[in-house]
């Protein structure tokens, strides 16, 4: 059995201590810019809305909506080797739904509630 992490920091999961392999699996994101919104005068911070347009005569801040989409999984190997997992981000995870491709589940916490490490490893289905 092998664990290989690529994620950008070393993981902690039951008792043991896995290293990045230097590789980061990521989801490409697809950003489309849907519309505009006014945001305040970036001078005097007059407010305009829709449907009140701002009293000042300054520039007012402009403020791109846009809509994203998760898009493929990048840098995770096309042939996954045989008892071998990825550890993988949670998003990477969930749009990868492979049951070798894994993130980490049941955080382990100090006294003070810092994350100290992990239970197991899960998949999404
Ligand atoms: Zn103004």
């Amino acid at each position: 059995m092998q664990l290989i992490n690529m994620t950008p920091h070393e993981v902690k999961v039951g008792g043991l201590t896995i290293q990045p392999c230097g590789t980061v699996a990521r989801v490409r994101e697809i950003e489309l810019l849907m519309r505009y919104i006014q945001g305040p005068c970036m001078l005097c911070g007059d407010q305009a809305t829709d449907q009140t347009p701002g009293t000042c005569r300054h520039q007012f801040s402009v403020i791109p909506v846009c809509q994203l989409e998760n898009g493929e999984v990048e840098s995770i190997p096309e042939a996954l080797h045989q008892d071998t997992y990825y550890i993988v981000s949670k998003l990477v995870a969930q749009v990868a739904k492979h049951p070798a491709v894994v993130c980490v589940t049941g955080f382990i916490r100090d006294s003070t509630g810092r994350i100290t490490g992990a239970s197991g490893l899960a998949y999404y289905k």
